[in-house]
């Protein structure tokens, strides 16, 4: 009976995440994000800015960047006597082109809001985790707000997950860096080593929708699955993911396709760009998030792939005192991964870590709980006893 609610529970939030969404996004409007590049240049003895611009279709504005004008500079210079190859001009204006199409894209409200918001609500989340006050219910709750928040009402972009593979792609089509979204991916970056990929944790809006789907999944007390939960081996998860991060990046690089583009799972905010591609691999996403804690983050993210290496230098961590954890290893149990296992006994490459606070509601001596430093080495002997 219980397992058959929690059905009828996802199937309700995914239906009222892609409706909500659906009405969000045309509410917000906007322009498609579409980076389109010129393949040749027309050009003519003689020709003036003003007549580059009108004849390649470009606005005046792109003409100036790509000729590095002032505004005050007349239009009516001839292009020759820039002195630029062919080539070279191509490059130029395609770049300039892709630069000015990214900036009309977005909507300039929008994304300061949604990044006041996201310090906001990670600042009240950490308090919370520091103070050990995030229950089962309260976790739940935390998630479906981001989600709400961060997905359904403002929307698939910005995401941490967008900055790293639109940087990727824009680079790979005109060799342009956009800079709002490398200081966009800065600030994700500060957060992931602030404290434990605080922003994947309960800022992202896929990843916290990913979290909720998995819990929907688990026991009242958040420790056990109900429909039975696995944990892949990092090294596979991780293999997998570095894999697909490689060829995502070479078919950017060196074909300029996005590979992700056809299968972005943030689209569900946006349900009117998902295709046929994309509706199967997110549903295949959604469904095996019952059993697998945070596939897409765990096997497909470049910005998982990312944080997880940023989470190296994290300041916040979840660590253990040992001068009381007992080595029951209800923690390792509770934890959706591998990765509590490995910090408790510091056997291996650590795996993400997703802040989620699972670890510190279980323990039952209070030994695990997010502070700045250092983490500990077990001392010897304390779980192969146990083992043993
Ligand atoms: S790893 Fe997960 S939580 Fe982090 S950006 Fe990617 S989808 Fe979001
Ligand atoms: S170690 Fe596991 S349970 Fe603890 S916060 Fe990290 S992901 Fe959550």
């Amino acid at each position: 009976m219980e397992k058959l609610k929690r059905t009828g529970a996802l199937i309700f939030i995914i239906a009222a995440v892609l409706l909500l969404s659906r009405i969000s996004s045309t509410m917000w409007g906007g322009k498609p994000e579409k980076i389109s590049t010129l393949t040749r240049l027309e050009l003519a003895e003689g020709m003036t800015v003003r007549e580059f611009a009108a004849r390649n279709g470009l606005p005046e504005s792109v003409a100036r960047n790509v000729f590095g004008m002032h505004n005050s500079e007349s239009l009516d210079r001839e292009i020759e006597s820039f002195g630029f190859h062919k080539p070279e001009l191509l490059g130029k204006t395609n770049r300039s082109l892709a630069l000015f199409q990214e900036h009309e894209s977005k909507n300039w409200v929008k994304i300061p809001v949604k990044f006041a918001l996201w310090i906001a609500f990670l600042a009240a989340v950490f308090v919370l985790l520091r103070k050990k006050k995030i229950s089962a219910g309260r976790r739940i709750a935390l998630y479906g707000s981001a989600v709400l928040v961060f997905g359904i009402i403002l929307g698939a972009d910005p995401s941490p997950m967008g900055t790293v593979k639109d940087a990727i792609v824009l680079f790979g089509k005109s060799r342009a860096v956009f800079p709002p979204r490398m200081i966009a991916l800065g600030v994700f970056i500060l957060l992931t080593v602030a404290a434990n990929k605080f922003i994947c944790s309960w800022g992202c809006q896929f990843g916290t929708l990913q979290d909720l789907v998995f819990r929907i999944n688990r026991n009242r007390k958040d420790t056990t699955g109900l429909f039975r939960q696995i944990k892949i081996p990092f090294f596979i998860s991780n293999g997998v993911r570095i894999i697909f991060f490689l060829i995502f990046s070479a078919a950017a690089i060196v074909y300029a396709f996005d590979i992700v583009e056809q299968i972005d799972p943030f689209k569900i905010f946006n349900p009117k760009m998902i295709g046929i591609a994309g509706a199967v691999f997110i549903s295949a996403i959604i469904v095996s998030g019952l059993f697998v804690y945070r596939p897409w983050c765990h096997l497909f993210c470049p910005f998982g792939l990312v944080s997880w290496l940023f989470e190296k230098l994290g300041f916040y961590k979840i660590q253990v005192d040992y001068a009381t954890c007992i080595a029951c290893e209800k923690c390792a149990k509770a934890c959706p991964s591998n990765v509590m296992s490995v910090i408790l006994k510091r056997n291996g490459v650590i795996p993400d870590c997703f802040s989620c606070g699972t670890c510190i509601n279980v323990c039952p001596t209070g030994s695990i709980s997010i502070r700045a430093g250092k983490r500990a080495m077990p001392p010897e002997n304390k779980f192969s006893k146990r083992t043993a």
